[in-house]
């Protein structure tokens, strides 16, 4: 029998991990991306889990240590500075940009198509065709949408089914670990660490550098502050540029107005712990990103299947963006191996997981309810707070069952 072939639309991290999860289960996989080359970081870590790294690792992905920086303890901070609660929890903190190099590298050139947009997709009961925006066609036994929150695929078999504005926006930041003052990088470095003012979030940990260094002097340290703002006015706000221009709800980093940082600045040293504020000031290019929920009904259709953010985005207190992609993928390759039609490891595969998307985003919503603007805010506890943000996954069985 021929080598079954599948398309998958959409090059970031869950294109590349189906991609490596199908060519392991014996699949010619080929990732069309619609971007012209490399994708950009935008410059953010991110928490990893056990899982993420057993999964690497099956794929044959060269895997080490320096896939992160490892983080022992997790801290508090008041508004004076001083650390008011600690508690242990080792994690091994990574980067966007770290995962997708590892990702990118280690798949065949020929596997990799850039500058292919996807427009439409048809199937028929012998296969998928997919057309991309400079004419071409392309013909295969499956077809993956791992094409983002704003997925074109989900657009089109699912239309209606779109993200929703969760009421607040994480400002982000990257501060390199040689630009970090000498006392500051004493106290917190090391740390995950958090501030909370009322009805906001901000949190902190050491990451890899710009260049995927994890040796001390080269790492960077990655900061997260969640700030309620509302979607008539001040998400509008945020996002117009100089010229009058409103970008919609994301707005590119170098276009965010000069007064807005700067009175996220100001906030900052209103509201934070000074060692933190400062790191805000020293940071080159702060950029905000509004945090949305999506939620699939459906995730399959024929022979279409979609994967990570097309079809589940849970806001980012889990930590699970990365992760979530990766069991989708394996979880497909799975059914795909045993079923005895496309068609059967597809449903199977959503059966699986389309509930776990569902429990991811409930506990998401519930783990954002205390980011609100006043007079809605409440007393945060802490211990609460540390011990539950983008925490390792210890119960991915009672996810995986549906219960948030
Ligand atoms: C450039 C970039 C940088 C990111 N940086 C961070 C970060 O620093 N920290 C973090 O936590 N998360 C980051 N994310 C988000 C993170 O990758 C995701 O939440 C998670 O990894 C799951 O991603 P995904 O692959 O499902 O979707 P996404 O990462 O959104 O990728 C979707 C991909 O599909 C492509 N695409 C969309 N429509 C089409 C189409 N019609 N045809 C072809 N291709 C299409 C997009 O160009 C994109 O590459 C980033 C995403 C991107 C795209």
């Amino acid at each position: 029998m021929a080598q079954p072939r599948a398309l998958v639309i959409g090059g970031s991290i869950a294109g590349l991990l189906a991609a490596h999860a199908l060519r392991g289960a014996g699949w010619d996989a080929v990732v069309y991306e619609r971007a012209e080359g490399d994708l950009r970081s935008r410059g953010a870590g991110l928490g990893t889990h056990e899982q993420l790294i057993a999964i690497f690792a099956r794929l044959g992905l060269p895997v080490d240590s320096t896939v992160g920086v490892e983080v022992d303890t997790r801290i508090c901070l008041d508004r004076t500075g001083r650390i008011t609660h600690r508690i242990a929890m080792p994690q091994r903190m990574s980067a966007w940009a770290r995962v997708y190099r590892l990702l990118k590298d280690a798949l065949p050139a020929q596997q990799y198509r850039y500058g292919m947009e996807l427009v439409r997709v048809d199937q028929d009961e012998r296969g998928v065709t997919a057309l991309f925006a400079d004419g071409t066609r392309e013909r295969g036994d499956l077809l993956i949408g791992a094409d983002g929150v704003r997925s074109t695929v989900r657009g089109q078999l699912w239309p209606g089914i779109e993200p929703s504005y969760a009421g607040y926006v994480a400002w982000r930041g990257l501060v390199d670990e040689s630009a970090f003052p000498a006392a500051i990088h004493d106290e917190i470095f090391e740390y995950y660490s958090f501030c909370l003012p009322p009805g906001e979030i901000m949190l902190s940990y050491p990451v890899p550098g710009r260049h995927n260094e994890t040796t001390r002097g080269r790492r960077g340290y990655n900061h997260i502050w969640y700030r309620p703002v509302d979607a008539e006015h001040g998400l509008r706000a945020l996002c117009t540029d100089a010229a009058g221009v409103c970008h919609g709800t994301a707005i590119a980093p170098p276009l965010i107005r000069p007064d807005v940082i700067a009175a996220m600045r100001a906030d900052a040293r209103a509201l934070l712990a000074p060692q933190i504020a400062t790191l805000v000031e020293i940071t080159e290019q702060p950029f905000f990103q509004a945090i949305f929920d999506l939620e699939s009904r459906h995730t399959v259709q024929g022979r279409i299947a979609l994967v990570g953010d097309a079809a589940f985005v849970a806001r980012p207190h889990v930590g699970m963006g990365v992760t979530k992609a990766a069991l989708d993928v394996v979880c497909l390759a799975e059914a795909l191996a045993g079923a005895s039609s496309i068609e059967s490891a597809l449903a199977r595969y959503e059966q699986q997981q389309r509930p776990f998307g569902s429990a991811l985003v409930a506990q998401a919503r519930r783990m954002g309810t205390p980011i609100k603007s006043a007079p809605h805010t409440a007393p945060q506890d802490p211990e609460d707070v540390m011990r539950h943000m983008g925490s390792p996954l210890v119960d991915l069985d009672r996810l995986r069952a549906g219960e948030p």
